[in-house]
């Protein structure tokens, strides 16, 4: 179990790698239909403008793409002081009493991959001082093509944790209690993130889970994309920076939780 590293490499391999070749494929057909009907992309001038007569009926070989040529834009992230767009934007979510001041939080802005196979730009709040460690996480999961279906704010649904999972949001900072707790969350310092939380749901003791459109992920020995499994991409690149997944937990398991003290 501990020793999973060829779990991770099972789901780089079937997540990550085929994909980019289905892609290379894609791009390579594209290329050869596009030869023969008119100019593409960065050839000249722009799409759709005459092509200078007397250039146009030469044909030159077209060389092979690199594989560069393929790779979608690269990760890149920001990392900001919460300002008053964003303090707006977060009434929702932060109330006076928050265990942190939104002096401490940080908004990020970082590219992720989404289930469409193409980069999106996701958004997220966290405590500042493991804001750089979440970026290097998230950086990993980009890398590894590990699809995630959106990336936003919980104040997109009203501070509402369960509205924000029927949508299968990834997420972190929300001022709210625990599940079944009266004490904060760690949600609430904006030290836990929950991934994909429909593939990865909240399993009571019972086995039951509050997202019954979520059922079929309650099995956890299915390997399906955006899952997280112990020994996984997910999982090491979050133990690499000391936080721990709730599905290690005994009793409720929170498969699509992580945090830096392990509750
Ligand atoms: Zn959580």
């Amino acid at each position: 179990m501990r020793r999973s590293g060829a779990a991770g490499t099972y789901d780089v391999r079937n997540m990550g790698t085929p994909r980019a070749a289905v892609a290379a494929v894609l791009f390579i057909a594209v290329s050869v239909a596009g030869c023969g009907s008119g100019p593409e992309r960065g050839s000249g001038g722009p799409p759709g403008s005459p092509s200078p007569t007397g250039t146009a009926t030469r044909i030159t070989p077209t060389p092979a793409p690199s594989p560069t040529a393929t790779l979608p834009a690269r990760f890149s992230s920001e990392i900001e002081r919460i300002d008053a767009a964003t303090r707006k934007r977060m009434r929702p979510s932060y109330r006076p009493g928050c265990p942190v001041p939104l002096s401490e939080l940080r908004y990020l802005r970082m590219t992720y991959w989404g289930f469409d196979d193409e980069p999106h730009t996701g958004e997220m709040v966290v405590a500042g001082d493991v804001a750089e460690d979440v970026v290097t996480v998230f950086r990993r999961l980009y890398d590894a093509r590990y699809p995630i279906r959106r990336m936003e704010l919980v104040d997109e649904y009203e501070g509402s944790d369960f509205e924000s999972i029927e949508a299968n949001n990834t997420s972190a900072f929300n001022c709210r209690r625990a599940e079944g707790s009266t004490n904060w969350s760690n949600h609430a310092a904006g030290r836990a993130i929950d991934i994909n939380p429909c593939q990865n749901p909240y399993v009571y003791a019972d086995g039951h889970i509050s997202h019954p459109q979520c059922r079929r992920y309650v099995d956890r020995d299915r390997e399906s994309p955006g899952m997280v499994h112990g020994g996984d991409v997910v999982d090491r690149a979050f133990r690499s920076i000391g936080w721990e997944w709730g599905g290690r937990w005994s009793g409720a398991r929170d498969y699509q939780h992580f945090s830096e003290n392990g509750r």
